[in-house]
């Protein structure tokens, strides 16, 4: 018997472990050689232009037109030489993928020999008008008036993939509005800049900058390309609509860490050696929970940075799976009843001094310094906590948050028990003593050295909460609730948002008592107090996966994300008011996301609910009634050898036969309702309002599809079932 499976099936067993990208060399000789980084900068440009750069990239001084030549001139020089016959403006639309328009370097001699020269100039570097006017907009851009404009941004470096130099770029409208993910990162990377080198200065005059540091965790699935292409779901969804859990799959906690198979470490190395060459430090792979499932973090690094780094690890992991016959998979939820996947956010500011300000420091000043910045986050995630948490609702996540396997639906902070202990002195304090936190307050382990005012925090990294959507683990806050697929740009402008305001605050607050004739530390604890005592409700050590802090968190007011309510964060009076104040987006940029994300929405449930019916009708029904016309053949069979007594053997095939009748029609109907639903909302032209409707009206049919349809699976003979099942997929042969 042969079908689309069966020959999957047979193609994916040949597939064997192979490398294709080898070098022998140590990583530190080849590392970065596709990136366009400061010391190639410094080979191929001029003094001039290199320290236009430097400067660009230090305090965001415009680069003169003449000196984007110069830049032009060596970056096409160095790409030519390594081979790129083209370029692009990379660029970030609100998609959660990025784009890229490739343009050849060639161009003809107009002079009377002909010919052609690689041609490369400034203005091509810094500012491009992409035909992009599909891209999603929200209303942003007009017909009359499509432009969009990609800018180059320098403080992200170029780099090669493949015979294409990409250059990281924004895209804004014609009127300047942003119709991307970076925008708004790099104003909130301003933003908190800003805020936070005031709220330094009143520590060490020397800070003149901070900058947000960001490490990406990414999960991943591996599936055989065979199998994942007899998969239309997989290939149109990135997740299977269909199939019945594997009888064994993550229950063992066998893959998790275990030794990783051979063919995926092929791919991993591949993959490294690529990543190396991109100038991106990966250091940890391994094994995730579900089967299949892997994972793999880069070192810190700069947030803009990091991020940018994160989509060119997604494109080129891509590519390279193809090689070795594999799909990554990057949905967050591809399969059922196994683990989903996101992106763990590491987040931290650093200053231009080399200060980790989320680090506890070693004496009592950088200790108190440590507890500005340490309550101010936990402010502004408290006042902004269903708006953090609407930048990672998305239709692809909310099949993974609040399953027990995956970050809680509501935000909270976990920060472990010493600086709970910490936190909790500081709030009991009466006013009066305020400044004067001692060993005898915080009732600490007796390893902790207590200084004077301050004691000497030594948080214990030990204990993590893995069940904590947001949690501090020692010298940085990790936000776990952003997907797998999504660019983590939006989720951190958020961040370095709240946190921004609050660093605003923090610094008035402090020159007001001051002025009051209050002594500057007696200050700031003051308001580290105020600030504590007002994010409370935002701090939770137990289980966030437990039923009862499901109803505790109702009853201090922290709503769970839902999908697609959530995304009306983005328009409410006081986030857009943040937005503005800290010149990140305007209102009218809020409300274009706002409308943009409805729309994926509803056009990714859209999708989905089609494939779900076209696999029932032309692949689950029609297998069922084959299988049943055997079996139908087997009874009519009997019925002639054994006429007397047939009834009796059949019992068990009559049975079925029904049972299968029973699924088909009940499939049948639930496919018409959910078609009929789906024309209904179509009609609907309020975006927004047209989620609504495909969340409450359209969604639940797909429920109620896949279960009979994985109720068919596990009865209808194996050799004739034509979609790759679960045990299949999630193993590699
Ligand atoms: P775990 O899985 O235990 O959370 P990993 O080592 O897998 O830890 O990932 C931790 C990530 O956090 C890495 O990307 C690491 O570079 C990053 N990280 C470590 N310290 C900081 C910091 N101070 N600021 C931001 N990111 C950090
Ligand atoms: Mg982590």
């Amino acid at each position: 018997m042969s079908n689309v499976r069966t020959r999957a099936l047979a193609e994916s067993s040949t597939h064997e472990a192979q490398r294709f990208f080898v070098d022998d060399r140590p990583v530190s000789e080849y590392f970065g050689v596709n990136v366009f980084d400061l010391p190639k900068m410094q080979l191929y440009l001029s003094v001039e232009a290199y320290k236009a750069v430097v400067d660009a990239v230090g305090s965001g001084a415009k680069i003169e037109r003449e000196v984007a030549d110069q830049i032009a001139l060596g970056m096409k020089n160095w790409a030519v030489k390594m081979g790129a016959t083209h370029y692009t403006h990379w660029f970030q639309p609100l998609t959660d993928a990025t784009a890229e328009k490739h343009e050849s370097f060639s161009d003809p001699v107009r002079s009377a020999g002909g010919g052609s020269f690689e041609n490369f100039k400034g203005s091509t570097l810094i500012q491009q008008e992409p035909d992009a006017s599909s891209f999603p907009n929200g209303g942003l851009r007009n017909t009359f008036e499509a432009r969009g404009y990609t800018a180059w941004d320098p403080t992200s470096p170029a780099f090669i993939i493949g015979k294409t130099l990409c250059i990281p770029t924004v895209f804004v409208a014609y009127t300047g509005e942003s119709l991307d993910q970076k925008t708004p990162h790099l104003k909130s990377i301003a933003a908190i800049d800003k805020a936070a080198v005031a709220v330094c200065k009143m520590f060490d005059k020397n800070v003149e900058k901070v900058i947000p540091q960001l490490g990406i965790e990414q999960e991943y699935f591996l599936v055989d390309s065979s199998l994942y292409s007899a998969r239309p779901d997989l290939v149109a969804c990135g997740r299977t609509l269909l199939g019945h859990t594997a009888a064994k799959d993550q229950q063992l906690e066998d893959h998790y860490f275990g030794a990783i198979p051979s063919r995926v470490m092929a791919f991993m190395q591949d993959f490294e050696t690529e990543a190396y060459k991109l100038g991106v430090h990966l250091k940890t792979r391994h094994n995730e929970v579900a089967p299949n499932q892997f994972e793999f973090a880069p070192i810190y690094g700069e947030a803009n940075i990091s991020s940018d780094q994160n989509l060119m690890m997604m494109i080129i992991m891509k590519a390279i799976a193809e090689k070795h016959h594999l799909r990554v998979i990057f949905h967050e939820k591809p399969f059922d009843g196994v683990n989903g996947s996101g992106k763990h956010c590491n987040w931290s500011l650093v200053t231009n001094t080399g200060v980790n300000l989320l680090k506890p420091g070693k004496n009592p000043r950088a200790n108190l310094q440590f507890l500005c910045f340490f309550s101010s986050v936990m402010r502004g995630v408290y006042e902004h906590n269903h708006l953090l948490m609407s930048t990672v609702a998305s239709l692809n996540n909310m099949y993974r948050l609040g399953g027990n396997e995956a970050p809680p639906a509501v935000l909270s902070i976990f920060i472990g028990e010493t600086l709970t202990r910490l936190v909790e002195s500081i709030e009991n304090m009466p006013d009066g003593k305020i400044s004067s936190v001692t060993d005898k307050d915080v009732k600490v382990r007796s390893k902790m050295h207590i200084v004077n005012q301050i004691p000497e925090i030594l948080p214990d990294n030990t204990d993590r909460n893995r069940t904590s959507p947001f949690a501090f683990t020692g010298n940085r806050f990790e936000f776990r609730a952003v997907g797998s697929s999504a660019n983590v740009a939006s989720s951190i402008y958020v961040l370095n948002a709240v946190v921004a305001e609050q660093l605003v605050r923090f610094k008035s607050l402090v020159t007001g008592y001051m002025s009051e004739g209050m002594a500057e530390t007696k200050a700031m604890m003051k308001v580290i107090r105020q600030f504590l005592l007002e994010s409370k409700k935002i701090r939770f050590e137990g289980n966030g996966y437990s039923k009862e802090w499901r109803e505790e968190a109702e009853r201090r007011g922290l709503k769970s994300i839902s999908v697609p309510e959530a995304f009306s964060e983005y328009v409410r009076k006081e986030n857009i008011r943040l937005f503005e104040n800290l010149d990140i987006m305007t209102a009218r940029e809020a409300e274009a996301r706002y409308e943009v994300l409805n729309e994926i929405y509803v056009k990714k449930l859209q999708i989905e609910a089609r494939v779900l019916g076209d696999l029932v009708t032309n692949h689950v029904i029609p297998t069922a009634i084959t299988f049943q016309n055997s079996l139908i053949k087997n009874v009519k069979g009997l019925k002639e050898l054994f006429p007397d007594n047939y009834s009796e053997m059949c019992g068990m095939q009559l049975r079925l036969i029904e049972k299968i009748s029973g699924y088909i029609n009940s499939l049948h109907d639930n496919v018409h309702g959910l078609v009929e639903e789906r024309k209904v909302a179509n009609k609907i032209a309020d975006i927004p309002k047209r989620a609504k409707a495909y969340s409450e009206k359209v969604f639940p049919y797909m429920a109620k599809i896949r279960e009979r349809a994985d109720k068919l699976e596990m009865v209808i003979d194996d050799e004739l079932w034509p979609l790759p099942k679960y045990r299949e997929l999630q193993s590699f042969r």
